[in-house]
């Protein structure tokens, strides 16, 4: 008689698009001659970038040809997707990361989910709180976290590291020690970002503790300042203590053809076992990795042309970005994020809770947007929009903010 995994039974429901899609219908079955405006979005909206659909229209054709047909990917991707990553998001930033630290995938939420099955069940996860659900859920799934308070929504054996405006939204060396650490910068959903004198406390702090840090630096193409890190290997001492997801979804628009990379240094060691080897491991090498097109669409990334065109598109999502900030401030409210990354995380106002406020602006402006405290317990109070939508909408959707 087969068993299941129980741990997929302690999972809380996933509410949060769910009753976002219910509110929202019935919304707009009461009012039908209504235009809601959706600034919840949390996928692009712009088309692929003419050097990415060029660069896939000649793999389709060396697909259909006999002497350029590829089958099976390699492991750890095509050389030359490696190496245009390892020249164009490492080596140009100093950062000291070969075409052999990475790993091709389809995107970074598998890679993110999957990553934790390396490591022992035993050890305990930090995490921030609010940030991307995945990095929990999966580790639930695992039987990692213990078990589920539903009052509080939190996990017994998880340690949260709340990211408040206190703070800065960036969270504090946590009381009791972990053994993995799950950092997201720039965050989703609060849009903040740290210095690099504020990662590199992190490194240290991981090395000394002899924790691994996993890092998510999924909205990088979004970072403006100049003191923030593109890559955590911009610290000194990541390469023995560090893991890096990245994805092409927000950058480049990605998140329908799906592509990603994982980074694992040689130096990234427990004991005498190289994390590296155990990854290359995993499941999903050769068959669920990226195909040969969308390989070739991840190297028209790092072109003169495509970086170009990219560029054009991250700076149309930040125009958003920054419409959305301006509008909310002249309407009065508190807004963070916004300027390193497409979220823009708001307090909602008169202690109003996250889905009161989405009730209150569904009600009476007919925008959409996610309440923060679908992210995680520390996210009650906020309220996530995104820079995702069309400039028109978004233009639209403040103008309608302010007249309430
Ligand atoms: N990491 C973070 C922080 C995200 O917010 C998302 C998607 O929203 C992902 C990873 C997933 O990226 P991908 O589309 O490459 O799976």
């Amino acid at each position: 008689m087969y068993k299941i995994n129980d741990n997929y039974l302690k999972l809380p429901g996933s509410y949060l698009f769910s009753t976002i899609g219910r509110k929202v219908a019935a919304y707009s079955a009461e009012h039908p001659e209504k235009n809601i405006i959706r600034l919840g979005i949390g996928d692009v909206t712009q088309p692929l970038a003419p050097a990415i659909i060029d660069a896939m229209h000649k793999a389709v054709d060396e697909m259909g040809r006999a002497e350029t047909f590829r089958g099976y990917a390699p492991d750890l991707g095509y050389e030359f997707l490696r190496n245009a990553i390892s020249e164009g998001d490492y080596q140009s930033r100093g950062a000291d990361i070969k075409a052999d630290e990475i790993f091709v995938s389809d995107g970074a939420k598998c890679d993110s989910g999957n990553i934790q099955e390396i490591f022992s069940l035993d050890n305990r996860i930090a995490v921030c709180d609010p940030v991307y659900p995945v990095y929990v859920d999966t580790n639930a799934m695992a039987g990692r976290t213990g078990t589920y308070d539903p009052k509080t929504e939190m996990w017994s054996d998880v340690i949260y590291m709340p990211c408040l405006k206190e703070n800065g939204f960036a969270p504090e060396l946590p009381k009791e020690t972990p053994d993995m650490i799950y950092l997201c910068f720039p965050n989703n959903p609060t849009g903040s970002a740290v210095t690099k004198d504020q990662l590199q406390t992190w490194v240290d702090y991981a090395n000394r503790v002899g924790a691994v840090i996993i890092y998510d630096a999924a909205y990088e193409a979004y970072i403006s300042e100049e003191n923030v890190p593109h890559t955590i290997y911009e610290c000194e001492g990541a390469r023995t203590c560090a893991i890096e997801l990245k994805s092409f979804s927000k950058n480049a628009g990605f998140t329908g053809v799906r592509l990603g990379y994982t980074v694992i240094p040689r130096d990234l060691k427990c004991g005498d076992v190289s994390l590296h080897a155990l990854w290359a491991r995993r499941h999903g090498t050769k068959y669920n990795g990226a195909p040969y097109i969308i390989q070739r669409a991840g190297e028209a990334v790092y072109s003169e042309e495509g970086k170009i065109q990219l560029k054009e598109q991250v700076a149309y999502y930040m125009k958003n970005a920054r419409t959305i900030c301006e509008g909310l401030k002249e309407a009065g409210y508190t807004v963070f994020g916004g300027v390193n990354a497409p979220y823009i995380w708001l307090k909602t106002p008169d202690k109003m809770t996250s889905w009161e406020f989405f009730d209150y602006l569904l009600g009476a402006a007919g925008v959409v947007g996610t309440p923060g405290s679908g992210f995680g317990p520390s996210g009650e109070g906020y309220f996530r929009l995104t820079a995702f939508g069309s400039y028109e909408n978004t233009l639209a959707a403040l103008e309608r903010i302010k007249q309430i």
